[in-house]
């Protein structure tokens, strides 16, 4: 018998029933008009996700890891400086990412639970090709200050993880000057993983991509791919092969993006923070520490200290098997000190706030 399970961890969430019910649907194949119609809505919608008309938006047939990759692996050249803003898990992949595409890093290090040092990320180079920042860190429950980084970066390109931001807080790619981005779809788009929403601006792509080393990942023939989809002539582009198109991943995409805006973009941030905000209340009563700084605090995905003397493995252990709830535990060296708690997506609701809360004083025994 398989039996609901409330995933609040970092992983993938409950998505949303409308992204589950494409999934069932029959299987389109990826050249059917009616695909390539639903391609099309769902760059679209991406657009407004994203916060940009960037024509070259689309979703990458990869997972967001592949996303981070893809953006560097288009936009370094050999010898390139590329300043990297770390402050956890995913700012420090971005490292190992963008040196084996023979990026010059300069690693610009925080310690974890922090936000981004904006002052101290502009002023690590004089001339950068790249500042590459993670908005939502996962790892620690970060949010840090990308717009700021936009307005600083000074003739550099500004390359942005929005993996755990997209549709979950405010992300306004254009007005925030990032030049070219990747996000995933399990984390508060609440879809399956499997696909990176990605964007690049005009400037970007045509100062920087050309012919990169990944064939599978070149930005410059993935147009094709999306039919130019608003690429180049607004739409009426002929579709070229590149690859099968995961017709079922971008259906349920297109399913729960059409979710969202039908919710409204600015109702679901709110809904977000309002279920962030209460746990995290929640937790402070039960007397648990927070982990991330105040301030910048992601309000969908909570950090919290594990108390002393309490057995953080067993603890989640428990939550499984007695309440049918998933949270993670920490990132790294906070792997035995930190759980990771996610309301994302379908699960940032004030029912599953409580549900959590009852269920970890319930194993604490508080
Ligand atoms: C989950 C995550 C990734 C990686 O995405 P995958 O789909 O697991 O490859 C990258 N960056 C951040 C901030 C994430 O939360």
């Amino acid at each position: 018998m398989i039996r609901e399970r409330h995933l609040f961890g970092p992983g993938p969430s409950n998505p949303y029933p409308e992204a589950t019910r494409a999934l069932a649907e029959p299987l389109l194949g990826h050249l059917d008009p009616e695909f390539l119609r639903i391609m099309d809505e769902t760059c679209e919608m991406l657009r407004t996700v994203w916060g940009t008309s960037n024509t070259r938006t689309l979703p990458l047939s990869a997972t967001g890891s592949a996303g981070m990759e893809a953006a560097f692996v288009n936009t370094v050249h050999p010898g390139d400086v590329v300043v990297v803003a770390v402050n956890g898990l995913f700012g420090q992949r971005m490292t190992d990412v963008a040196a084996r595409c023979g990026a010059e890093v300069v690693a610009v290090e925080h310690e974890w639970g922090r936000p981004v040092d904006v002052d101290r990320v502009l002023s690590a180079h004089p001339s950068p090709a790249i500042i590459a920042a993670v908005h939502a860190e996962t790892s620690t429950g970060v949010r840090s200050d990308v717009a700021a980084l936009g307005a600083g970066k000074g003739d550099a390109l500004l390359l942005v993880d929005a993996v755990t931001s997209i549709a979950g807080i405010e992300l306004r790619a254009d007005d925030w000057e990032i030049d070219l981005g990747y996000a995933g779809t399990q984390k508060c788009l609440g879809v399956a993983p499997g696909l990176a929403p990605f964007t690049i601006n005009d400037r970007a792509f045509e100062r920087r991509v050309e012919k990169p080393r990944s064939w599978y990942l070149d930005l410059g023939m993935l147009g094709g791919y999306v039919g130019e989809a608003g690429v180049k002539d607004g739409g009426a582009g002929q579709r070229t092969y590149h690859h099968t198109a995961p017709t079922a991943m971008v259906n349920s995409l297109h399913g729960g993006l059409t979710r969202i805006l039908e919710e409204g973009l600015d109702t679901v941030w709110a809904r977000h923070q309002a279920a962030g905000d209460a746990l995290q209340a929640g937790l402070e009563e039960m007397g648990l520490e927070l982990f991330a700084a105040e301030g910048s605090r992601l309000p969908e995905l909570t950090t919290v200290k594990v108390p002393e003397g309490v057995d953080s493995a067993a603890v989640r252990k428990e939550l499984l098997a007695r309440h049918g709830i998933e949270i993670g535990a920490g990132a790294g060296a906070y792997a035995a000190s930190v759980w990771r708690i996610g309301l994302m997506g379908r699960n940032a609701r004030p029912d599953a706030v409580l549900l959590v809360l009852a269920a970890l004083k319930d194993v604490l025994g508080r």
